[in-house]
C-alpha cells in the first residue's frame, strides 16, 4: 500500500526531513517498481490517498486512473489526538468526505457506477463467509479458537507498527500518540501487561455497543479512531438489524447483477490465481 496524493501541489503535506516535498522521488520509485516489476504492480500494489483543501476526490481518482489504472482508497485527515488550540489549523487543511462540491459530486456518480457497493465492501463479505479464505497465518490460529474481540482493530505487533521520529511506538501511522505501545531510544521499552489493560479497558468499553451491532462480524473499525473519551463511545459504522439487511441485500444484488465481480476479487483482488 503506497500513501500518495496527485501530483505535487496535492502532495504539500508530505514532507522529506529537508522540508522539500516528498512527490517527485516517490513517483519516481513507483513508475519504476511498475517499469521492472509489471505482474507484481498489477497483482499486490494498492494506493492509499487522503483527501484534504489541496485536493479533491476527483483529482485524487482521475490522477491514479490515468497513470497507473487503479482506484484508490481514499480516507480523510485522522481527527484524533488533535490538541485542542490546533484545532483551527486542524479545520484549515480537513475535507469531509461528505463534503458536497461540485468535484466531490462529479466523482461519487463516477464512484457510484464503479464501485457501490464497494469492492472492498463485496470482498469483506466473501472473505467473511468463505470458510476457504484465509488471509494471514495468524487468522488459522485465532480461527481455531473462534473468539472475535470487540471492533476490527488489528492485535498489537500483529500486522505493523509505526515508530515516529521521536522514538515512540504506536500500532499504525494513523493511531495518536496518547495510545502508544512503547518507546525506542537505545534501548527498547514496552511494557507488555501496561498494553494488555488498556486494550482490555478500551475493548471493555465498546462492548455494550458492538454487541448489538449486526455488523460486528465484518466489522474493520479501529477503536481508536472513536471517541474513546467518552465513557459511551458511538461509531458512525453501527448497524442495527434493519440496516444490516439493506447492507446485505445491496451486497448480495450487486452480485447478482454482475456474478463476475466475485471471481474477479478473488483474481485481482484477493490476489488468487
Ligand atoms: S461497526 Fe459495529 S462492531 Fe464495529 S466498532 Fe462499530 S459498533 Fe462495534
Amino acid at each position: 500500500m503506497i500513501s500518495l496524493e496527485k501530483k505535487k501541489k496535492n502532495n504539500g503535506f508530505r514532507l522529506l526531513p529537508n522540508g522539500r516535498e516528498s512527490f517527485c522521488k516517490v513517483i519516481e520509485n513507483i513508475d519504476r517498481l511498475q517499469k521492472d516489476y509489471p505482474n507484481f504492480f498489477r497483482k499486490r500494489v494498492f494506493f492509499n490517498a487522503v483527501l484534504h483543501r489541496k485536493n479533491s476526490f476527483k483529482e485524487i481518482k482521475d490522477f491514479f486512473m490515468k497513470r497507473y489504472e487503479k482506484i484508490p482508497s481514499i480516507s480523510e485527515v485522522n481527527p484524533v489526538g488533535i490538541e485542542p488550540e490546533k484545532y483551527n489549523d486542524f479545520l484549515k487543511i480537513y475535507r469531509s468526505k461528505n463534503e458536497k462540491s461540485e468535484s466531490n459530486k462529479c466523482v461519487s456518480i463516477t464512484m457510484k457506477k464503479n464501485i457501490e457497493p464497494s469492492i472492498n465492501e463485496l470482498r469483506k463479505l466473501i472473505r467473511h463467509y468463505n470458510k476457504y479464505i484465509v488471509w494471514e497465518f495468524s487468522e488459522l490460529y485465532y480461527s481455531l479458537k473462534k473468539t472475535r474481540l470487540p471492533t476490527g482493530t488489528c492485535i498489537p505487533f500483529t500486522r505493523r507498527i509505526f515508530i515516529t521520529a521521536q522514538g515512540v511506538i504506536l500500532p499504525c501511522e494513523r493511531v495518536g500518540h496518547q495510545f502508544s505501545l512503547g518507546r525506542f531510544h537505545e534501548d527498547i521499552s514496552i511494557d507488555v501487561n501496561a498494553i494488555s489493560n488498556n486494550y482490555n479497558s478500551y475493548f471493555d468499553k465498546m462492548s455494550v455497543l458492538c454487541e448489538k451491532c449486526y455488523l460486528n462480524k465484518l466489522c474493520d473499525q479501529c477503536i481508536f479512531q472513536l471517541n474513546l473519551d467518552s465513557s459511551t463511545p458511538t461509531c458512525p459504522n453501527f448497524m442495527n438489524k434493519k440496516k444490516f439487511m439493506e447492507y446485505l441485500s445491496n451486497q448480495i444484488s450487486l452480485l447478482e447483477k454482475q456474478p463476475k465481480q466475485y471471481f474477479n476479487i478473488f483474481n485481482e483482488t484477493l490476489g488468487i490465481d
